[in-house]
């Protein structure tokens, strides 16, 4: 770490990541530093016993092949493949898809035995979605103008995005509209090699573009004076700067790593409305060297609960999981199976049990999803070699999202963050906010807005109050 930079970047999650290439790029000395001992915030991975298990790479859709190549470079768009076989069972259907608008076509009207020209114009109006039309109308009353009464309808339009995303019947249509748009226009995506792959060849990109990358790196403060950034604080060391961008959660970057004091009230109350996305528990399975997982397809939508219900998928006591299937295909040249459980979950149904507590939690929730997961592969117990839980206390400890937040705030903290950099001159917040810009997709993208935004400050110095 040197003793100035041009700008900080504080975490290393995809925006953050993506910003700093992006200002490096641009000619400016950057530093990244993130708190944990790896890069990649959520996206992320571990290694345990020769598995390797993905965190966060179920799907992203389409679009994030041509961000990568535009922001990353040709060689990671590359390796961006299509996950093929979706599969949904829970009480009201049970149906297998690719994921994009013609096969959801098919299946809405033959299976589901909808009129066309209703489908159509769903999908119509999806289209005609803009961030800027009007927000009043929820996703839950756009369901009920195309599929009246329809839950079956709503449970499969729904579902996954609700893991997705964290989204609700109750958010506006738009922030649905928009990231169901992208999902349909092409289906549903990986990348290649796994998490570690692309982790390994962003820092490489990064370190060629001149970035100091620093791990186990934590921005304490940041350093305002007359209104502007000065730099921060990081591990108890003051480093200059003329901008930071934050990859840090949206509440915790104004009231921690800033202070109040530095912002307007009129941005505060607004901040106060913003509420936090939901967190997530996770169970990985690894299987036994030699031992094959039958073909179940590679994302398994489950759940027991008798209709889609927001509540019910959050709930401690589990019926909705998603399963997500690494075959060795998706790691060439590795002949391991792994299977990856996602639940929603909300953090204060793990805050207060004491250590035992805990633990004995876990380990019922590894029981019982090998118990759920026994319906599909019925030796799952004899071929698995590893199993490991993750819970809203585990994202919250690597991430320090308050309460584990899996998808950063609801949509509204999308409008704060944007305007972040009107308070304080130099100050950038870019990361999971407002849905739209958040996923791995929403996250590149958003970073690099962010990186254009703090480029033109700092080629200008204009900006907060
Ligand atoms: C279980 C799960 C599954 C998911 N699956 C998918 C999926 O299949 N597809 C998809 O598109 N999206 C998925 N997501 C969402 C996606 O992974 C995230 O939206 C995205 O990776 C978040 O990127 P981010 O830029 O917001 O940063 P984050 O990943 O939130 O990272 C923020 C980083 O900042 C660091 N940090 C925080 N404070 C400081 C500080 N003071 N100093 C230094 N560093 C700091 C953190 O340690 C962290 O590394 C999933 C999320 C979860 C939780």
């Amino acid at each position: 770490m040197k003793e100035q930079y041009d700008v900080i970047v504080a975490g290393s999650g995809l925006g953050g990541l993506t910003a700093a290439n992006r200002l490096a790029r641009s000619g400016h000395r950057v530093l990244l530093a993130e708190q944990h001992s790896q890069i990649g915030g959520l996206a992320t991975y571990f290694s345990r016993r020769r598995h390797i298990f993905d965190v966060a790479l179920h799907g992203f859709p389409i679009g994030m092949k041509k961000s990568l190549r535009k922001y990353w470079g040709p060689e990671y768009a590359a390796c961006i493949v299509q996950v093929r076989r979706i599969v949904f069972d829970n009480p009201q259907f049970h149906v297998e898809t690719r994921f994009d608008s013609g096969d959801f076509t098919r299946l809405l009207r033959e299976h589901f035995r909808l009129p066309g020209e209703r489908v159509e114009a769903f999908f119509q109006a999806l289209r005609a979605m803009n961030y800027y039309d009007d927000r009043t109308e929820t996703t839950g009353e756009l369901f009920e103008r195309f599929f009246p009464g329809r839950t079956d309808v709503w449970r499969l339009l729904m579902e996954p995005i609700t893991y997705a995303n964290g989204s609700t019947l109750d958010e506006p249509a738009i922030s649905y509209g928009i990231v169901f748009g992208n999902f349909m226009s092409q289906g549903v995506y990986t990348f290649l090699g796994g998490t570690d792959v692309m982790l390994r060849m962003m820092l490489e990109t990064l370190r060629t573009n001149g970035v100091d990358c620093e791990t186990s790196a934590r921005v304490e403060r940041v350093l305002v004076e007359g209104g502007r950034v000065r730099g921060a604080v990081v591990n108890g060391r003051p480093v200059a700067c003329r901008a930071v961008v934050s990859n840090a959660n949206l509440l915790r970057t104004v009231h921690e790593l800033v202070g109040d004091e530095h912002f307007g009230a009129e941005f505060l109350s607004g901040l106060g409305q913003v509420r936090l996305s939901n967190s997530s528990c996770q169970v990985y399975i690894g299987i036994r060297p030699g031992e094959r997982l039958p073909e179940l397809g590679d994302l398994l939508f489950t759940s027991t609960h008798p209709v889609y219900d927001a509540e019910a998928l959050c709930a401690r006591q589990v019926s909705s999981r998603t399963y997500s299937v690494y075959t060795p295909t998706i790691r060439p040249g590795s002949d391991r199976y792994t299977v990856v459980a996602s639940m929603n979950a909300r953090h204060e149904d793990w805050a207060q049990s004491d250590r035992q507590a805990y633990r004995l939690g876990k380990e019922r929730l590894i029981e019982e999803t090998l118990d759920a997961l026994e319906t599909y592969v019925p030796r799952i117990r004899e071929i698995a070699d590893y199993t490991e839980a993750a819970t809203p206390r585990t994202f919250e400890r690597y991430t320090l999202h308050p309460q584990g937040a899996s998808f950063g705030t609801k949509f509204e903290g999308l409008a704060s963050s944007m305007a972040i950099s009107k308070q304080v001159g130099g100050l950038f917040h870019t990361g999971s906010v407002g849905i739209i810009m958040s996923g791995w997709l929403g996250t590149v993208n958003y970073g690099v807005m962010t990186a254009n935004d703090a480029d033109r400050y700092l080629a200008g110095a204009t900006g907060g109050r």
